[in-house]
């Protein structure tokens, strides 16, 4: 018998590996933070002994889901503004809510965020933080994301003009500081959290950027290996705005200016043309789809499925709460799909293994990490949820995976493994105090929203303070 650190056993295991195997009555056994071994409980049980077993009998156990992009620290301007433009959010809460917040704040409001992530099965997020002029803004989101136990990807933003835009003096900065700020935060973080965390480049949206600075990103990412993330034609006013500035629409100008690379990926990619996908698919460029976002948005209905006929790689996202509401990754997972059904009136365009697949394996690859995470099998990090199907929304079940995109939700979840951790068993987080952080956040936004003056938005309507 080999001793190991934790055994799940009797569980149905949706591997999500290349050939999508699915063992019934299936164990794992974790070592570190790594799957040693996938078989039948019978086989795991003969060869495999550990101080904690977990007994899955009835639960399906799935890898974790990468939501791979969001704004952490936006639980501050949840709740504020709702049912408003973008442009008209923006500026009359975001902008206000990243000008006033303190790290105390964007820390625990960060936290939220990630909790509900874990809640909803995700085990890997990649932030896209604002770009703030204060370094302890940023401290702030990578503590709460290193001290929820997430694995993920910090992403820095660059935001180097854009003032008549209405970009505020906190979050504007010329790109070498912003870039250089990037670079002592990789020097930082990068493997930090026992390997879970790493840092990468966000360009904030086309009319916010020069065009040397959109080159100065790539240089950087080049020479430090640093993904690039960035918004991209979320709406239609990216293309105007770019041939303001070059003479291009955003796309072509990205291609131009030599931003495009297997390391980019796309966020939202709404308003995007044949061409615009041809150019992504020559560049190998991956797309974050945040069909939840776009829907809250009236933003419209990006081109998944022309997307994927092209060969482009996707992952799907929740954005953050500020345009979501929330973090749910399970609904965000099933949204991804109906939308794609309601854009193209065809039911079968997107089956529910195919939006699996972009939740896991598909956002895995889009990130770079898909020979660590994103599917269950020995040498691949133990990164996995179990899902209780005992809920009236999930039962009756047949199959595991239409069950998981279709019918289930964050009451379902009920264990959540990260890097070999157990850090939610029976519903319950093990390594903090949930409901006292809960508490303080909600404190927390209410002293933020008095302070940015975001309140006054609430004039007209209810208010509820449960603390
Ligand atoms: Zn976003």
């Amino acid at each position: 018998m080999q001793s190991v650190d934790l055994i799940v056993h009797h569980a149905l295991i949706v591997t999500q590996n290349e050939q999508r195997t699915v063992i019934e009555n299936g164990a794992i056994a974790v070592q570190g933070n790594t799957i040693v071994a996938l078989d039948s409980s019978a086989a795991i049980d003969a060869a495999y002994t550990a101080p904690k077993t977990i007994d899955a009998r009835g639960r399906a156990l799935f890898p974790g889901l990468l939501n791979i992009h969001t704004h952490l620290f936006q639980s501050a301007v949840k709740g504020l503004g709702e049912d408003m433009a973008v442009e008209q959010w923006v500026q009359a809460v975001t902008f206000p809510t990243a000008a006033a917040m303190t790290p105390e704040e964007v820390y625990l409001l960060s936290m939220v965020s990630c909790l509900e992530n874990l809640r909803s099965g995700a085990t890997t997020v990649m932030d896209f933080m604002y770009g703030m002029r204060d370094p302890a803004l940023h401290d702030a989101v990578i503590q709460a994301m290193l001290d929820s136990g997430l694995r993920g990807r910090y992403t820095r933003t660059i935001v180097d003009s854009g003032a008549a835009m209405g970009i505020p003096p906190t979050m504007l900065q010329p790109a070498e500081e912003s870039l250089a700020h990037a670079q002592e935060l990789q020097a930082r973080y990068h493997g930090a959290g026992h390997g879970r965390l790493d840092i990468g480049l966000a360009i904030g949206v086309i009319w916010a950027m020069t065009v040397d600075g959109l080159a100065a990103v790539r240089r950087t990412a080049d020479a430090t290996g640093m993904t690039i993330t960035m918004h991209v034609n979320e709406t239609p006013f990216d293309d105007i705005a770019a041939q303001e500035l070059s003479g291009l629409r955003t796309i072509p100008l990205l291609a131009e200016t030599g931003v495009l690379g297997p390391d980019f990926i796309a966020v939202h990619c709404v308003h995007v043309t044949d061409d615009d996908i041809a150019r992504f698919a020559a560049h190998n460029v991956s797309v974050a789809y945040n069909a939840v976002s776009n829907m809250y948005l009236g933003s419209g209905i990006a081109p998944i499925t022309r997307m994927m006929d092209a060969g482009l790689t996707i992952g799907i996202a929740t954005d953050g709460s500020g345009s979501n509401n929330c973090q749910d990754m399970l609904e965000t997972l099933k949204f991804s799909a109906l939308l794609q059904k309601v854009g193209r009136m065809e039911a079968n365009c997107v089956l529910a293994q195919r939006a699996l697949d972009w939740a896991t394996r598909d956002g895995a690859q889009a990130l770079g990490l898909g020979d660590r995470v994103g599917s269950l099998a020995p040498g691949m990090k133990a990164d996995f949820f179990l899902v209780n199907p005992f809920t009236p929304k999930a039962i009756p079940v047949h199959d595991p995976v239409a069950t998981l995109v279709y019918s289930s939700g964050q009451a379902n979840v009920e264990t959540v493994v990260v890097d070999g951790r157990v850090l939610m068993e029976g519903g319950v987080f093990t390594h903090l105090d949930e409901p006292a952080l809960l508490r303080e956040a909600q404190r927390a936004a209410q002293n933020l929203a008095r302070r940015a003056g975001t309140e006054r938005l609430l004039e007209k309507r209810a208010r509820w303070r449960p603390v």
